[in-house]
């Protein structure tokens, strides 16, 4: 048995959070791949360690002098290694960041140094082996993630290694430069990691027992999603539920490995499974449910557009020609609207609107603003008759007026429109038909 255990930056953020990784990897026998995130936020007013670096290589980039921001980032690190009473100095490490800093060697390399200098604590801390994600993790000139050179180097590298710590969140290009993936990126290394030793499970430990059927900023303390399958933690994922980066699918999915998201404060609790694909019913109708605000839809109106081959075709194109992606495209039989995204929208509105004339000869353009989607989410809805009709009841129940209903032929996913005033309370209605009352 073999598992990948990544933590993420509050599991590592202090001495103590530290300890209780400890006690969890030596807990298993099996948890012999450590990849670790940078040191996170302590308290809730807290500055995470990258978000340090960045700052600090800023001011370097602006030709001033970096000695206090380096030294309050060391003071973090210092304080972690004392804590935790090893014999470790991170000071070469730190001149050598510092020089690097000054001579501008890049964003990237700046932040990655989070993850890289909690990785040698780490490895010192465990007596694992430590192996500089640089040396093993690669992109292509374009800054693209090289998957095949990455899994040939990195699993022939691990073959002869027991027990490794790899931090998270970075790699090389070709010409050795240090390269990131965007933001929470060390869920991506510890996937990778586990592709290129075929581990039997990616444990992913964080500050929260498993990914939860709705955002508990908006329902109190919501229940915890025992298992779901990757498609509906994309779908989930894609409409705001952010307990895992989303590109961390894609290197385990290939291999069929299960993600548990664990609690590194409560690792009794089970968390949650992600899988391929699962005969295990959810516990609820539905898996979850999610959504956000700021989407803009545009009504476009041409009398006989039904009989019009190839409309749909121009009215995108106009979309398309600005760089905008379009979310949602509900149809009517004169009618088809655009859900799109408010921001990307908002600039260049005039442009788009005088394209969709030009290349679709509409009879009228109508916009609605401030909307927000919906989606729920669920396997288990598609043999559930009356589901649809649940959901609509809860929201006429609560006052909400629906602005749109896309539901796709796989059934995993029903998709609805509402007001942004209304978003809130209509995730709150949808959660307490499912789970409140049980059905
Ligand atoms: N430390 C990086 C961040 O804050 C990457 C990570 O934690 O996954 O985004």
């Amino acid at each position: 048995m073999k598992k990948v255990v990544k933590f993420g930056g509050s599991s590592l953020a202090s001495a103590e959070q530290f300890k209780k990784v400890g006690d969890i990897i030596r807990a298993e026998e099996s948890r012999r791949y450590v990849v670790p995130s940078a040191p996170g936020k302590r308290f809730s007013d807290d500055i995470k360690v990258t978000d340090m670096l960045y700052d600090c290589y800023a001011t370097a980039e602006a030709g001033k002098k970096i000695d206090d921001k380096i030294n309050k980032i060391k003071e973090r690190y210092n304080e972690i290694i004392n804590g935790l009473n090893l014999k470790l100095s991170l000071d070469d490490e730190f001149k050598t960041v510092a020089e690097n800093f000054m001579a501008k060697a890049g964003k990237d390399y700046a932040a990655s140094r989070g993850e890289y200098l909690n990785g040698i604590i780490m490895a010192n801390y465990l007596g694992y082996e430590f192996i500089d994600a640089a040396e093993v993790i690669f992109f292509n000139e374009d800054g693209i993630f090289d998957a095949d050179k990455t899994d040939a180097i990195l699993s022939e590298r691990l073959k002869t290694v027991e027990r490794a710590v790899i931090p998270g969140f970075y790699g090389a290009l070709p010409d050795g430069k240090i390269k990131t993936f965007s933001r929470g990126g060390s869920d991506i290394t510890g996937s990778i990691v586990a592709k290129a030793i075929k581990a039997n499970l990616y444990e992913n430990w964080t500050d929260v027992s498993g990914v939860l059927v709705a955002d508990p900023r908006i329902v109190k303390d919501p229940q915890v999603i025992n298992t779901i399958t990757y498609r509906e933690l994309r779908e989930l994922s894609y409409m705001g539920f952010s307990v895992l980066h989303e590109d961390a699918i894609f290197p385990v999915r290939k291999e069929g490995i299960p993600i548990n998201i664990k609690n590194t404060n409560k690792p009794e609790d089970e968390g949650t499974m992600i899988v391929e694909s699962t005969c295990r019913q959810s516990k609820f109708t539905i898996t979850g449910v999610a959504g956000k605000k700021g989407f803009v839809a545009i009504n476009i109106e041409k009398e006989m557009m039904n009989s019009e081959i190839g409309f749909g075709r121009k009215v995108l194109e106009a979309f398309e020609k600005h760089g905008i992606s379009f979310e949602h495209i509900p149809s009517g039989i004169d009618t088809m609207t655009v859900f799109v995204h408010q921001p990307e929208f908002e600039g260049k509105e005039q442009l788009v609107l005088s394209d969709i004339h030009r290349l679709s000869s509409p009879d009228t353009i109508e916009i609605e603003t401030d909307l927000a989607l919906l989606a729920v989410v669920g396997r288990g809805m598609k043999a559930v008759k009356g589901t649809a009709a649940r959901i609509f009841a809860a929201l006429a129940h609560a006052n909400i007026n629906i602005k749109m209903i896309d539901q796709g032929s796989s059934e995993l996913n029903i998709i609805i429109g509402v007001s942004n005033n209304d978003f809130e309370d209509a995730i709150k209605a949808i959660y307490n038909i499912f789970v409140e009352t049980q059905v």
